[in-house]
């Protein structure tokens, strides 16, 4: 099944978690390696198949509760997802897939077992935050302005283990103070965009994570543009 030269990119249940178009972080990380003469090899694992454990990066992404709670259930049960935590995997979650990572979440009212890999847990807000999102992320990861859509009920609190991907400057994030977690290398946020096509440093911190290579700088013009246009949206400076 793999291509043993390539970098392998897993896309955890695509039919439960693949409401906001997060999709496009598969096709930016592929396209952002490929640049780099990186060989990639895409596999779309659906629910009902097991997880591979043999994979470099792993993304999950957002969805609605009902799907989100049995993904959760199917990853549990499949185990391979924490085997390949357990190899030194990347693992790049959004929205659900961020909250399906920690202790647990609220879904359709009622609190469900998340993965316990990574120190956070979730309950639901008092509203929906819904509109644009924008933070200044942890110095120590060495990136730009976080830009990015939410949408969620869910509110998440950190846990000593895991440190906020950004401090909120626009939208609410976790809890309106604090965007995301990461620890090692898994690293959730609540930015759909989707977030690389928005984020392309922090694609490119998953893939030197992954390849323990330092990537040469790409031609980023349209990313560029698009994070300035949405970053002015909210009245957010990007500082180069
Ligand atoms: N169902 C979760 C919530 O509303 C996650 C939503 C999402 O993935 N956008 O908090």
């Amino acid at each position: 099944m793999w291509t043993e030269s390539a970098l392998r990119i897993v896309w955890v249940y695509p039919d439960l978690l693949s409401t906001y178009g997060d999709r496009g972080n598969l096709l930016v990380l592929a396209h952002r390696a490929g640049q780099r003469g990186l060989p990639v090899q895409t596999v779309e694992v659906r629910s009902h198949q097991p997880v591979p454990t043999q994979g470099d990066i792993y993304l999950l992404a957002g969805g609605e509760d009902a799907p989100q709670a049995r993904a959760a259930r199917r990853l549990a049960a499949d185990g391979g997802l924490r085997r390949a935590v357990d190899r030194g995997a990347v693992v790049f979650a959004v929205c659900a897939g961020y909250q399906i990572l920690g202790r647990s979440f609220v879904a359709q009212g009622r609190e469900c077992a998340g993965l316990d890999l990574l120190d956070v847990s979730s309950d639901r807000g008092a509203s929906r935050a819904v509109g644009e999102l924008a933070g200044e992320v942890d110095p120590t990861l060495g990136l730009p302005m976080l830009s990015g859509f939410e949408n969620h009920g869910g509110r998440t609190h950190l846990g000593a283990q895991a440190r906020p991907l950004a401090r909120v400057v626009v939208g609410v994030g976790n809890d309106g103070e604090t965007e995301g977690a990461w620890s090692g290398r898994l690293l959730g946020t609540y930015a759909h965009g989707p977030a690389l096509a928005r984020n392309p440093d922090l694609a490119d911190l998953l893939l030197e994570w992954a390849t323990g290579q330092r990537l040469a700088p790409l031609d980023d013009v349209w990313s560029s543009r698009l994070r300035a246009e949405r970053l002015a949206a909210v009245g957010v400076a990007e500082v180069e």
